[in-house]
């Protein structure tokens, strides 16, 4: 019997300028959906669901931030304040936005959607595994590395069927397709993964011991938190350095890196926060209120001949943050941030 997967939509893909190197692309690529860490991510159950039903995500948010990964998941009740907003439409699947991709998504809209009861037996990994999107991850038994050889037809024919009633595309979009290598969670496949679907026998050809079915257990593998930890890191500080206006600090920083600072303004004025160098970069002002940072004001320059730059009012005797996550150097590989 087929479980009931976890469609995603298809993604519009960034439209990158045309001539980029490959080393560039490819880093843009890996990191582009990844939050900047440390950043607060505030979720909001819409469309009701039911207390039942919140509990058991709101426990799959905790057992991802007991990793003690860098980023921070808080619960609101108002939409406008979460960048994750979370539905219970039952007959529109389970799926959700991949990583940063939910900034794109209209207030409005929902960001991630559970469509069967989370409460029945096994599926807590259907939650954990919306979350693991919403970190940015994607499918593993899409992995270029996996070696899956698929019965084509077979899978379609399957899909078809209840409980999923898929047409081809999604099913292609889904399972059949490979992802390119910068875009897969790992090196190597893991079997064992959250964000791969158990197979019945009969869909996969090779490698041979996966003909009678894979079966990944619904949680949390070493794969899986190892990724989770490389890209959000624990805060190694509590305050970061500070950031003085107009004195420019250099980054030093190898691709998928962060720099955290601090700034305390002098004045009440509108400020502009730069990168300078030949790099792309996703840079984020955060303004701590109620001991929290809340995002202020962000740019992401990556695959652009600029420099990221934002414009911002601070005010004086608050405190902000500025994290400078790099995706690539190049040239003489030196980056620099400045505030002024
Ligand atoms: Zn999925």
């Amino acid at each position: 019997m087929t479980a009931r997967y976890c469609s995603l939509a298809p993604r519009t893909a960034p439209a990158y300028a045309p001539g980029l190197a490959a080393e560039r692309l490819s880093a843009l690529v890996g990191a582009e959906r990844m939050w900047v860490n440390n950043t607060v991510l505030h979720y909001c159950f819409l469309d009701g669901g039911g207390e039942e039903q919140h509990d058991v995500v709101r426990a799959c948010f905790r057992q991802w931030q007991e990793l003690g990964i860098g980023l921070v998941f808080t619960e609101v009740g108002d939409r406008s304040e979460a960048e994750l907003r979370i539905g219970f439409r039952s007959g529109d699947g389970s799926w959700s936005a991949v990583g940063r991709d939910a900034l794109r998504v209209g207030l409005r809209e929902r960001t991630m959607n559970f469509g069967w009861d989370l409460t029945a037996p096994g599926e807590r990994g259907t939650a954990l595994h919306q979350i693991g999107h919403a970190l940015g991850m994607l499918h593993e038994h899409q992995s270029p590395f996996a070696g899956l050889h698929w019965d084509d037809e077979a899978v379609y024919a399957e899909l078809a069927g209840p409980p999923n009633h898929w047409g081809r595309e999604r099913t292609y979009d889904n399972v059949l397709r490979k992802l390119g290598p910068d875009e897969a969670n790992g090196s190597v496949w893991d079997p064992l993964s959250v964000m791969g679907y158990p197979f019945p026998p009969g869909l996969i050809l090779e490698p041979e011991q996966h003909r009678g079915g894979l079966y990944p257990p619904g949680s949390l593998s070493s794969a899986d938190k190892e990724f989770a930890l490389r890209w959000y890191p624990p805060a190694r500080v509590a305050r970061p350095p500070a950031l003085v206006p107009f004195r420019s600090v250099p980054l030093g920083l190898g691709p998928g890196e962060q720099a955290d600072f601090t700034v305390e303004p002098s004045q009440t004025r509108e400020y502009t926060v730069g990168t300078f160098g030949d790099g792309d970069a996703v840079v984020v002002v955060f303004e701590e209120r109620d001991g929290e940072p809340r995002y202020l004001a962000g740019h992401d320059d990556g695959g652009t001949p600029h420099n990221a730059r934002i414009g911002a009012r601070l005010v004086r005797g608050r405190r902000y943050f500025v994290r400078v996550r790099l995706y690539s150097a190049w040239g003489s590989g030196e980056t620099a941030v400045m505030c002024w």
